[in-house]
């Protein structure tokens, strides 16, 4: 405890800032500025060069310059509305400056025979050359022109860039800049020292050329950058070897359960299913927690790998717990496991929020006294009152669904946790995630993809129709129905009301039964009872109806290999990884399988680029890797946010070969040198220390 305790980073508040207004430190606070170092770390957005001065007639055609001449004339003009002109006259030309907001002391200011000097963009009107509001000053005396680039920082109302450059170049002065990397390991990857680089990009010397601070190409931004990065991964391999040092119940791979489960399949594993089971095996024998995230493609075959970890776990007489997000799912979830494992003489126990009082109490009751191995459900596994014998393995599906609490709670009733044992962890994803995140946000983790689909399965077709051929669209589903195929139609997504997308999903319904006079049609929504969902999938899945009307409920896990045709509306308000969970609804057969989009205009640039991307893509991978340049990090990592301090200077698209020297370095230095990757993570993360704490 004491030396837990001694390990623990904590970074007291910095004094220095307590000598500002209350005001201040609020308009600070807007910008995440709580400390002196936070200043240090609040880089410019931008530079002004006001480092040459040009004459009038040579100023450059684009872009800013700094002018300077002598007043000839400054006036008020009331045409065409009240504002002040004033003329300034440098030997080479003259040049308008026009301010539509002035004062009157800036009349008395700029009057005839001032010298000043003037930045900004020159435009040429009509009237000659002129700037719109410059920034100006006036000259007395010899004035040097700057010695460096201005810096233009990310500013809020109230809070001048002139009070942020004092304060900041005040920190830079009192602050301890003193490296944490080793200057060897520095030199090995051309980075400047820290002082170096932060002390040049909030003071850039002229002969830098602009472009490469702007595009934060220069080998100072990328020293920032490199930090950055290397806090985030010593902060994730700290989690990893805490987890290391945890209890976990060691389930040895007895082979009984699983052989007999591998002999009755009727199919082989993939390659990539033996290679993802081979690993899970091999974990959940260790004496610490497993937590591994199985990652698959749609249809790739994840479940069968979950019941043979399952399996293992229930071999050496512990329990298993399996949740995922709607009833929908973990409702499949139990069936397939039923079904695989009712032959081996397993009983499965099925716990939702939906089940009736008197079964709810004896699913509760057989998972508390142990006779329940396996307990499926959905996140009613997760309430208070439920408790287990003994839990050794939770199954999460679809684990970006849940929050990081919802998870730690599963975890958390796991068996014995007073012995300090926690139950192994199985998650799994259909959303691939880009190998960037998956190395940065998700670096705690380990991660085992199945990249490759059983055989057999025919690639589905997508198109894009326009919802002005909805006839064609119509026909298409009465042909592949009348020849024995079955179809989904998922209806519009309507994300501001709940309301309004079940009234949405009732009228979709009664249009299509209309339409479809000779079909047998059923439909599925969110706010069904669980067992009529229940009722109406299976009733889907015997063929006992033809053409399911849902809404996107259906997006996760459902598996009926007779649908081969799936219609989206309003495809154009669906997210990227939304429609490819849909579209692996089908091509789950051996039959021909097509996927229409029905769009409606006016798309946006952002829709647009969204459908472009669907239909020319299939792999997961490739569609999570388009997601991740239209939305960015933040929005894609959802509720896994919350846990995880966002990057503020790298690019996990521009900055790749800095994320893998980073991995690299906080490897070696965690190992060879523990006190400057403490050092290290003090600097970056020490206002959120909450993240090291063990
Ligand atoms: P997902 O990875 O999307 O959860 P599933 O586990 O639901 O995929 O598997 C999709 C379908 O493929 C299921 O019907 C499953 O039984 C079948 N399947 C899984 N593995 C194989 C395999 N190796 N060969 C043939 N079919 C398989
Ligand atoms: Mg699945």
């Amino acid at each position: 405890m004491a030396r837990a305790r001694s390990e623990r980073i904590v970074i007291a508040p910095d004094p220095s800032l307590s000598g500002l207004s209350r005001s201040l430190l609020a308009r600070l606070a807007k910008l995440g500025i709580a400390t002196k170092f936070d200043l240090v770390l609040h880089l410019p957005l931008r530079y002004d060069d006001e480092t040459r001065l040009y004459p009038i007639s040579h100023a450059p055609a684009s872009g800013p310059a700094l002018v300077e001449g002598t007043v000839v004339e400054c006036d008020i003009k009331y045409r065409p509305r009240r504002q002040l002109i004033c003329y300034l006259e440098d030997g080479s030309g003259v040049l308008t400056l026009r301010f539509l907001n002035f004062y009157m002391s800036q009349v008395k200011q700029l009057s005839a025979g001032t010298r000043v000097r003037a930045y900004g963009e020159i435009r040429h009107g009509f009237h000659g050359p002129e700037m719109v509001h410059p920034r100006y000053r006036v000259v007395l005396g010899d004035m040097p022109v700057a010695a460096a680039l201005t810096p233009v920082y990310p500013a809020t109302a109230g809070l001048a860039q002139d009070t942020l450059r004092h304060l900041i170049a005040r920190a830079l002065n009192d602050c301890d800049l003193t490296d944490t990397l080793p200057p060897a390991l520095l030199g090995q990857l051309s980075l400047p020292s820290f002082r170096d680089a932060v002390l040049l990009l909030h003071n850039p010397p002229p002969q830098i050329p602009q472009s490469e601070l702007q595009e934060r190409r220069h080998p100072a931004w990328r020293r920032v950058k490199f930090d950055e990065l290397l806090a985030q991964q010593l902060s994730m391999r700290l989690h990893h070897e805490r987890r290391r040092s945890a209890g976990a119940p060691a389930l040895r791979p007895r082979q009984e359960l699983t052989r007999v489960l591998l002999a009755r399949l009727p199919f082989e594993l993939t390659r990539a299913q033996r290679k993802a089971w081979r690993e899970i095996e091999r974990d959940l024998s260790a004496p610490h927690p497993m937590q591994r995230l199985l990652q698959g493609d749609v249809g790739s075959g994840k479940t069968v790998v979950a019941v043979l970890a399952a399996l293992q776990c229930v071999e050496n007489g512990r329990q298993v717990a399996v949740m995922a997000p709607t009833e929908i799912l973990a409702e499949q979830h139990y069936r397939k496991f039923a079904s695989w494992l009712a032959p081996l003489g397993l009983e499965i126990v099925w716990l939702s929020g939906s089940l009736g009082r008197k079964e709810k109490r004896a699913a509760l009751a057989a998972a508390a006294q142990g006779a329940a191995r396996i307990v499926v459900g959905t996140h009613a596994l997760i309430e208070e009152e439920v408790g287990f014998a003994d839990l050794a393995l939770a199954i999460v599906d679809e684990q970006h669904r849940f929050g990081v609490h919802q998870r730690l709670a599963l975890r958390l009733k796991g068996s014995r946790p007073n012995q300090g044992a926690q139950p192994h962890q199985l998650m799994m994803s259909a959303t691939p995630i880009p190998r960037t995140l998956a190395m940065s946000y998700y670096a705690d983790l380990d991660v085992t993809t199945i990249d490759e689909m059983p055989p057999g399965r025919a690639p589905v077709t997508t198109k894009l129709i326009s919802e002005a051929r909805r006839a064609e669209v119509i026909q298409r589903v009465r042909d592949a129905c009348m020849a024995g195929s079955q179809a989904y139609w998922v209806c519009p997504l309507i994300e501001e009301s709940e309301a309004l997308q079940l009234k949405t999903a009732l009228e979709t319904h009664a249009v299509l039964t209309a339409t479809f006079p000779e079909l047998r049609l059923g439909l599925v929504h969110g706010r069904m009872k669980g067992g009529e969902k229940g009722r109406a999938m299976e009733a889907f899945r015997s063929g006992e109806i033809q053409l399911l009307v849902a809404t996107t409920v259906i997006e996760v896990g459902v598996d009926v290999p007779n649908a081969t045709l799936m219609v989206i509306e309003h495809a154009e308000r669906m997210g990227l990884a939304q429609l490819h969970q849909l579209r692996g609804r089908v091509g789950r057969g051996a039959g021909e399988s097509i996927c229409i989009l029905l769009y409606a205009h006016p798309l946006t640039a952002m829709a647009r680029e969204r459908l472009k991307v669907i239909y020319e893509n299939r792999d997961g991978f490739e569609i999570a890797r388009h997601d991740l340049l239209l939305r960015g990090p933040g929005e894609m990592l959802g509720a896994r946010q919350s846990g995880v301090p966002l990057l503020r200077f790298a690019d996990l698209n521009a900055d790749l070969d800095l994320l893998d020297a980073a991995r690299a370095v906080a490897q070696e230095l965690l190992r060879d040198q523990p006190p400057a990757a403490r050092r290290h993570l003090a600097r970056w993360l020490g206002a959120r220390h909450e993240y090291l704490k063990v």
